[in-house]
């Protein structure tokens, strides 16, 4: 479903990935750890190409996003190109990214409308169904002021599902939620992933990687250090550096 090929990313001198390579398949779980500033965000946006990369390259479902080969060199693909790949790549961030203008129900609505040229009235039974499913039908015409940190996100769940992406990137997606809402939105998260959907999950939730991840890639200094099944990373990492990091977040 996706596959990152030795992908290099710097930000001007600064090397920020270093070769890393992953591939994810379909119906997959991958949870990325690692220490802040290790490169996790910077490796989920270029899977979607949010930023770009200097070289390497990344497919998703087989097809390349972002640089392509013309003419025996490397260009940037065209802005329609990309934004269809880009529309089955779901992504939600740490800080929920709504349109505060646009009630809930709106939110889900616009990309699909936009982006797909949906027509409202098509998309509003799915938007509605996706509502049910974050169990948040009943604040369909609120506004994202009037909703807590984790019924914001969970807005933010189903507004990235009304494209029908075939893969869902997770940046952090509970870091700014109080205690007390953690839980919901993992909740959320872990009947998608029993429902099949292609994941990508960068989170310091141990437990949520512990219970539903099929696998668990380290990052560390911009390279991936290390990936393994829950239980081996968790219970016998074989890198230094893991165990380092894991004895400060478990
Ligand atoms: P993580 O998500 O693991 O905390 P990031 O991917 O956000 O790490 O950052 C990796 C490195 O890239 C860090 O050193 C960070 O300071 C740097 N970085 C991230 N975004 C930018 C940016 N837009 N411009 C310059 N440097 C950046
Ligand atoms: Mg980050």
């Amino acid at each position: 479903m996706i596959q990152v090929k030795h992908i290099h990313k710097f930000y001007g001198k600064h090397h920020v990935l270093k070769d890393v390579s992953l591939q994810v398949s379909k119906g997959e779980v991958v949870v990325i750890i690692g220490p802040s500033g290790s490169g996790k965000s910077t490796l989920l946006r270029c899977m979607n190409y949010l930023e770009q990369i200097q070289d390497g390259a990344i497919e998703i479902e087989g097809k390349p996003i972002g640089l392509i080969e013309r003419n025996g060199e490397k260009v940037e693909m065209p802005q329609k190109q990309l934004d269809q790949i880009r529309s089955e790549v779901g992504m939600v961030f740490q800080n929920f990214n709504l349109f505060p203008h646009l009630s809930v129900l709106d939110n889900i609505l616009m990309a699909p409308m936009t982006v797909k040229r949906t027509k409202r009235s098509d998309v509003e039974p799915l938007a509605k169904e996706l509502l049910v499913k974050v169990g948040l039908a009943e604040k369909a015409h609120m506004y994202p002021d009037h909703l807590s940190g984790g019924q914001k996100q969970r807005v933010a769940i189903a507004r990235a599902l009304a494209m029908q992406p075939k893969v869902m990137l997770f940046d952090e997606p509970t870091s700014a939620l109080d205690p007390e809402l953690v839980g919901e939105v993992l909740a959320v998260m872990k009947q998608l992933a029993a429902e099949g959907m292609t994941m990508v999950v960068v989170t310091h939730e141990m437990g949520f990687a512990k219970e539903v991840a099929d696998r668990v890639v380290v990052m560390d200094a911009g390279s991936l250090i290390e990936e393994g099944a829950p239980a081996k990373i968790f219970t016998a990492p074989e890198q230094q550096r893991t165990q380092a990091f894991l004895s400060k977040v478990l």
